[in-house]
Parts: C-alpha cells; structure tokens; sequence
C-alpha cells in the first residue's frame, strides 16, 4: 500500500512519527503532552486548553510494536531491490528511541537487522541474482569514519585517515576508500554490527539502501555543554537543519538542492531525491520536560511534508 502511494502520490518522501512509551515509572504531572489521534495525527498539548495538530504519513503510538513499525517499511525495502535508493532516517531527541527503533535488542530486533534479514530473503525468492555488500560509517564532527576499520578508542591514538567524498561521472556519490565486505547471508552481514561499533551516527551501508541512525536533535544551544561537547553539538545542529533543507527543497522541486551544505546530506545525496524512497521516522518524548525538544521534532517534521 505504501509503494502504490509511493508511486501514485506526490514526492518520494514519507514521514512517520513514533511515540516512545513511558519507561522507567515516568509519571505525566499535569497533562499527557502527546496524545496520538489515529493513524495519521498527534495532538501537542501545550499549556491548559492550548493545542495542536500535526499530521503524518503514519503515528505509531507508544504500544507500537516492532513489529507494525517494520510492517510499514517493508514495502519500501521491497523497492529497494527493485533498483530504487531508499533511506530510512531515525530523527529525534537523545532518548526517544531511535536506536530501540533501528537496531532495537535482543528481544526486540530494530529495523536494521529486520531489513538485511528481509533483503536476503526476498532476493532468494526472486528470479534475479543479487550481490550484497555492507558498510557501516559514521559522520564525527564533519569526517567521515569508517566502522569496519578497526580503531582505538584512546584519542592519544592517531585516527585513521578520513573518508572523503567524490563524484562520479554521473554526478552519483563514491566514497574513497570505503570499505565494502561482500556478504553471503543475514549472519554474516549482521556480525559486523557488534557493540563495538554501536556508535552515535550509525550509517550500515547496504549497496542500494542507507539506514541511518542520526545523533540527537536537542538544540545544542539550550544545553549547558561546552569544549568538545558544544562543538559536536553544533557540527549535529548545522547537520540536521541541513537536512531539513535539503527534504524542504526536494518537496517544493526547487531547481537547487543545497546537498553541499553538510557531509550528511552530501553522503546521502543518491539516497535523497528523484528515483530514491525517504523515509524519516520522527522520535518524540512522551514527557512533559521534553516538550521544548517535542515540538522542536514536530515542527522539523512539519517542513518536510
Ligand atoms: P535514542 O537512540 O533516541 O537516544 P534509545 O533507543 O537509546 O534512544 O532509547 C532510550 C531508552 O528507551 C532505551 O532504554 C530504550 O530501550 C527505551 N525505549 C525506546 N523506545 C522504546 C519502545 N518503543 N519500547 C520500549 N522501550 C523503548
Ligand atoms: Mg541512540
């Protein structure tokens, strides 16, 4: 259903949102900030009698399994295999659940090891022979790391070289020097997502798709952080709005999208735009003392429609 409005409707870009559940005996004060409606719509309680409504492609509310998560997606990793680019972005606060979404736990697979299982097996059950190949690569303060080569987490270590980004004749996206480990099956692929490298900004690199785990939202500014802290902070703020840029940009058709404003959407540039599948999965706080956070979420969601 989601690949016929895809394929019908306008643009190729879909915005989910997903209500993390209350944890640890969180308790709502006063009011329950974030009321999901139906299937489409949230509604933002601000103060007393104050609200407002958002609508998106899809709410999962905070009972949402993972598995109806990955009901809505699987079609778009179908397409995949039919040769589209698809990006699957996890957006939202620190906290809100989109590592539990994309990689989830032991209990609960995410999306991540949901898609590589679900690409093997619909490429055995089709006529057609695919080649796999994974990478995994992380965007740190505008360099691009990659997570297959080993390296020291001391900082007096010296870093490996930093990837960088060049074009193809065809104006296509090539990393040098990326690594890409031709995988058989779903063991072999997933073994290379261990702990070790279970890193903020986690972009697993399947040939034709990017699943990507972006680092925190929450404004850098409002934070008390400083030293490294504030400039991770504002090398993750300029990141996001220039992501938000970019999707604004693609949902207007503008003639200029401004993917050179960032290494993310420079990275990510096959992946966002004509012949290529969106799909942002906004992550909101069910709390009351992450309301500012919320609808700073919301309203970057708002732009991307
Ligand atoms: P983020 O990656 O956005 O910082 P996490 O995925 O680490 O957030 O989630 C924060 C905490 O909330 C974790 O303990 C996680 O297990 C829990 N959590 C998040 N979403 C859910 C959910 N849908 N159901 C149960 N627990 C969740
Ligand atoms: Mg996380």
């Amino acid at each position: 259903q989601i690949l016929n409005q895809f394929l019908q409707l306008k643009g190729n870009i879909r915005v989910f949102c997903r209500i993390r559940p209350t944890i640890n005996g969180e308790k709502f004060i006063h009011v329950r900030p974030v009321v999901p409606l139906d299937s489409s719509g949230i509604l933002l309680n601000f103060a007393e009698n104050k609200t407002k409504l958002y609508n998106f492609d899809k709410v999962f509310p905070p009972v949402s399994s993972q598995d109806e998560v990955f009901s809505e997606i699987e079609p778009v990793i179908k397409s995949a295999l039919d040769g589209y680019n698809v990006c699957i972005l996890a957006y939202g606060q620190t906290g809100t659940g989109k590592t539990f979404t994309m990689e989830g736990n032991e209990d609960f697979a995410g999306v991540v090891p949901r898609t590589i299982e679900a690409l093997f097996k619909q490429a055995a059950d089709s006529n057609h022979t695919y080649l796999f190949s994974f990478s995994m690569l992380e965007i740190y303060l505008g360099h691009l790391k990659d997570l297959l080569i080993p390296h020291s987490k001391k900082t007096s270590d010296p870093m490996p070289p930093c990837l960088s980004i060049q074009t193809d004749p065809n104006g296509g996206i090539v990393i040098d020097n990326l690594v890409a480990i031709q995988v058989s099956d779903f063991n072999h692929a997933i073994s290379f997502i261990s702990s070790e490298v279970n890193l903020g900004q986690l972009l697993p690199r399947i040939p034709i798709k990017l699943l990507v785990d972006l680092t925190g939202s929450e404004r850098v500014l409002k934070t008390k952080a400083w030293g490294r802290r504030f400039e991770e902070g504002k090398a993750i703020n300029l990141s996001l709005s220039a992501l938000g840029d970019v999707i604004n940009a693609l949902q207007k058709k503008n003639s200029h999208i401004p993917y050179r404003n960032s290494k993310l959407t420079q990275v990510l540039k096959d992946s966002l735009g004509e012949d290529s599948k969106t799909l942002m999965l906004i992550h909101v706080s069910p709390k009351e003392d992450d309301l500012c956070e919320t609808v700073c979420s919301l309203n970057f969601a708002l732009r991307l429609r």
